[in-house]
C-alpha cells in the first residue's frame, strides 16, 4: 500500500483504487492536524475519495479553534505542531470534556512517549512512517469501541447516565442511585425535551400498580433534586415534568 507521505501518494488517484470498500472509513467527517502538506494532502484526498468531509488544521491554534466549533467523529491528530504540541491540544480537548475519539500520529516510536500519549486520553496512535490501510484500520477499531462504550452511556445537556455502572453525573457530580431514582431520571433522558405524565413515569418504573404509593413519583424526584440540584428536572403543574434539552 501506498504511505501517504511519498512522492506516489501525490499522484492523482492512486490511493483512491482501493480506498473505497477494503480500506476505508465510514466517517462523514474528520478533523485532520497536520502541518505536512504533503502528508496533509495526500489523507484529505484519501478522505474525500471515499466522501469523507475533512477540517484539515496545520496548526494547534486552528484545530482548537475547528475542534470546539464543528463536529468530528474521529480526529487524526499530528504531535509535531509548528506552535504547540499536539499533546497540547488533547490535553486541552480532553480538559474542555470534548470527548471525540483521537488516533495520534507521531514520529516517536519509544515506549515512553507511546504510553504518555495513551495516558492523556488518546484512544490509539500510529507511528510515522506508516501506510494508510494501517490507519483506516485503527480509526476503524477506534470506531467500533467507542460506539459501544457510548450505546452504554446515555447523555443529554449536562447530565450523564452509565446504565452499565446505574451512576448519574451532573455538573462535575457522580452518585450511584437507587434503582427507582435512576430507572425516574433515566426516563426523563429518554424523553429529553418533552413533558412525561406521572402516569408514564409510573408504568415504567413500577412493575405493578400495588407497588405505587400516593406521591411515590414526588418522592423520587425529590431526592434526585436533593442530591444533584433542583434544576436538574422541571415540573410543569398539572402536566408532569421534564428535562429540558441541551440548550447548545
Ligand atoms: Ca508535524
Amino acid at each position: 500500500m501506498v504511505m501517504v507521505w511519498s512522492e506516489r501518494s501525490a499522484i492523482p488517484g492512486s490511493l483512491g483504487q482501493s480506498s473505497k470498500n477494503q480500506v476505508g472509513i465510514d466517517v462523514k467527517r474528520i478533523l485532520l492536524v497536520e502541518d505536512d502538506p504533503m502528508i496533509g494532502r495526500s489523507l484529505t484526498r484519501a478522505l474525500h475519495e471515499q466522501g469523507t468531509l475533512v477540517d484539515w488544521a496545520l496548526d494547534a491554534r486552528e484545530a482548537i479553534e475547528a475542534w470546539r466549533t464543528q463536529r468530528h467523529e474521529v480526529v487524526l491528530l499530528d504531535l509535531g505542531l509548528p506552535d504547540l504540541s499536539g499533546v497540547e491540544v488533547l490535553r486541552n480537548a480532553r480538559e474542555e470534556n470534548m470527548g471525540t475519539p483521537v488516533v495520534v500520529i507521531t514520529a516517536r516510536a519509544d515506549v515512553e512517549s507511546r504510553v504518555a500519549i495513551l495516558d492523556l486520553g488518546a484512544d490509539d496512535y500510529i507511528v510515522k512512517p506508516f501506510e494508510l490501510r494501517e490507519l483506516f484500520a485503527r480509526v476503524r477499531a477506534v470506531l467500533r469501541r467507542h460506539q459501544t462504550a457510548s450505546r452504554s452511556t446515555v447523555e443529554t445537556g449536562e447530565i450523564r447516565i452509565d446504565l452499565a455502572m446505574h451512576t448519574v453525573s451532573y455538573r462535575g457530580k457522580t452518585l450511584r442511585l437507587p434503582t427507582r431514582e435512576f430507572a425516574l431520571l433515566h426516563v426523563l433522558v429518554r424523553e429529553v425535551g418533552k413533558i412525561v405524565s406521572r402516569e408514564v413515569i409510573e408504568k415504567e418504573i413500577y412493575l405493578s400498580p400495588d407497588e405505587i404509593g400516593s406521591n411515590a413519583v414526588d418522592v423520587l424526584i425529590h431526592n434526585l433534586r436533593r442530591k444533584f440540584d433542583k434544576d436538574i428536572i422541571r415540573n410543569v403543574r398539572g402536566a408532569g415534568w421534564l428535562i429540558m434539552r441541551d440548550p447548545r
